[in-house]
This record gives C-alpha cells, sequence and structure tokens, in this order.
C-alpha cells in the first residue's frame, strides 16, 4: 500500500471544525495512512486522536503549530513527532494559552467599539483548550451577521491593520525551537509562501531557522500552486531543509482542501518522514 502524508492539521481543540475523533475518521476515509495533528499552540487534541487513530489503524504523528515572532514578523513553525507531555513543551503553550487570551480580550474590546458586542463571552466556552484564534472571531462574526463569510472577516475587522486587529508579540523562534527540541520533535516552516515576504526576508527568517537547528519546510500545501511550490522547493535545496507536506485542513465546510488531498511528494529531496519511526 502506498503511504499517503498529511502532516498539517487542525481539531477543535483549535480552530478547526472537527473533533479529533471526527478528524481521524475523515483521514481515514481520504485515504490518508499517515497524518499529523497540529492544532495552533496546543497538544489538547492529540491523546483522544491517538486513540481514534488505533482503532482505525491509521499512523498518527504528534504534533503543534506554534506561533512564533521574529523581527516583528510573524512565522508559524509546525513542530512533528513530539512528545506531548514534555514539561518544557507544555510550559511552552501555557505561555501562548496567556498571550492568546489577552488578545482575544482585546479583539473583543475593538470590536465593542464597533458596537458588536460580547464576543470573548460568547466564544470562550466554544473552545475548551482555551485556545481562541481569529478564526473563532471570524466564525462569531459570520454568526451575527456581522459579515456575510469568513474572509470577509478578516478583510473588514480582523486582518492586519484592520480596526479589530490586535499586533501580538507571540513566542520567540529560539523559544519555539527549544520546546519542540526538548520534546524530541523536528521544527518544520509552515506555508512559507503565506508570509508574503521577499525572498531576502525568506532567506534571512531561514539562516536563523537553520541556526536554532529547525530541520524541516513544507513544500506541499492544500492549495497547490506551482510556482508557489518551485519557489518553497528551491529554498528547501538551498537551506538543505527536508521537505514536509501538509493540507492545513480546518473544515469540511472549505470544498478547496481537503486532508490528504496533495500533489506527490517533491523528487530528490529528502523527506521529513524520513526522521519518523517506522510502524
Ligand atoms: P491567529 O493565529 O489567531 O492569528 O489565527 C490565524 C488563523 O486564522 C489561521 O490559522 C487561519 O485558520 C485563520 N485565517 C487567517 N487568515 C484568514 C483568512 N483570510 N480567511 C480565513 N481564515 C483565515
Ligand atoms: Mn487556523
Ligand atoms: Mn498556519
Ligand atoms: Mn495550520
Amino acid at each position: 500500500m502506498t503511504a499517503i502524508y498529511d502532516l498539517h492539521s487542525h481539531s477543535t481543540a483549535s480552530d478547526g471544525a472537527l473533533s479529533p475523533e471526527d478528524l481521524i475518521l475523515r483521514a481515514k476515509e481520504k485515504g490518508v495512512t499517515c497524518l499529523a495533528l497540529t492544532d495552533h499552540d496546543t497538544v489538547a487534541g492529540l491523546s483522544a486522536a491517538q486513540e481514534a487513530a488505533k482503532k482505525v489503524d491509521l499512523q498518527l504523528i504528534n504534533g503543534i503549530e506554534f506561533s512564533c515572532t521574529w523581527n516583528k514578523k510573524t512565522f508559524h513553525i509546525v513542530g512533528l513527532n513530539i512528545n506531548p507531555n514534555n514539561p518544557e513543551l507544555l510550559a511552552g503553550t501555557k505561555k501562548l494559552h496567556t498571550i492568546r487570551t489577552e488578545r482575544a480580550k482585546k479583539i473583543s474590546k475593538k470590536l465593542e467599539k464597533n458596537n458588536i458586542v460580547g464576543a470573548y463571552e460568547k466564544i470562550i466556552p466554544t473552545v475548551p483548550s482555551g485556545m481562541i484564534t481569529r478564526s473563532h472571531f471570524a466564525h462569531f462574526l459570520l454568526e451575527g451577521n456581522h459579515t456575510s463569510n469568513l474572509q470577509q472577516a478578516f478583510d473588514l475587522y480582523l486582518g492586519q491593520g484592520k480596526s479589530a486587529f490586535v499586533g501580538t508579540e507571540w513566542a520567540s523562534l529560539e523559544d519555539t525551537l527549544h520546546w519542540i527540541h526538548a520534546a524530541g520533535g523536528v521544527a518544520v516552516l509552515a506555508h512559507p509562501m503565506r508570509y508574503k515576504m521577499t525572498a531576502s526576508w525568506m532567506r534571512r527568517f531561514l539562516t536563523a531557522f537553520k541556526a536554532e537547528g529547525g530541520l524541516g519546510i513544507e513544500v506541499i500545501t492544500g492549495r497547490p500552486n506551482p510556482d508557489e511550490t518551485r519557489r518553497a522547493l528551491h529554498f528547501a535545496t538551498q537551506f538543505e531543509l527536508y521537505a514536509s507536506m501538509g493540507s492545513d485542513f480546518h473544515s469540511p465546510k472549505n470544498k478547496w482542501i481537503e486532508l490528504g488531498r496533495l500533489s506527490p511528494p517533491p523528487q530528490n529531496i529528502k523527506l521529513i518522514w524520513e526522521l519518523f519511526p517506522q510502524q
């Protein structure tokens, strides 16, 4: 049987629509043989996901997607094959929980200035892990008919420079990689082309990332664009990084992105799963 890898996905432990169990069932149904659950800044979904994965004989890689600030810019760093019980990693998630809580309260206050009240109070009981993201606010705005779709919530309120945007200092690159490594994992730069960064800034970032022990970069993502794949592959080769691939699946409602629906792995490059224990 050919292995089908999808090493980036979300559950209700952060801003995904499916519970960890339902995510596993859907991955199985879509033919994925090895899935990584990588919720934003939390490992809260992993134990339920592991239990469900065992039942359907799917390999689940314990993962996380850390929010990180480097040179005032936000990057997402996926940690793969982590021990979710590692105390240093857990201290990291706790720090980000505090940052996310404070930020969510500020976003809510800014929305109040637009006469949109009670966002934080409405959202908090719906997120058991407490990891509130802008996606949660986008859904809140949509449900209250303040916007007509999720994208518009970002365009009108939540996006950078918009009225409810709150600039945030996430974890440092050094701390992020330290937590991932302390937990025995490998660090992968998520969706490198989504940062809209110049090639020269990307090279600066990747130099710092490598210096801290970063090993991988996502080359294949859920919405393939040949030009972006080519550029990501070029960075991977230039910086001798392992290539990863992941859909960044959040919800079945997004028809563009599906678990396991990815281009074939790139050729002539080391693949990140070569570093994982074989099942
Ligand atoms: P945060 O980490 O709280 O800033 O939230 C980022 C999350 O919001 C991402 O992981 C996406 O799930 C979602 N997101 C960001 N930008 C958009 C957008 N333009 N449209 C829909 N969802 C978005
Ligand atoms: Mn998300
Ligand atoms: Mn991301
Ligand atoms: Mn993601």
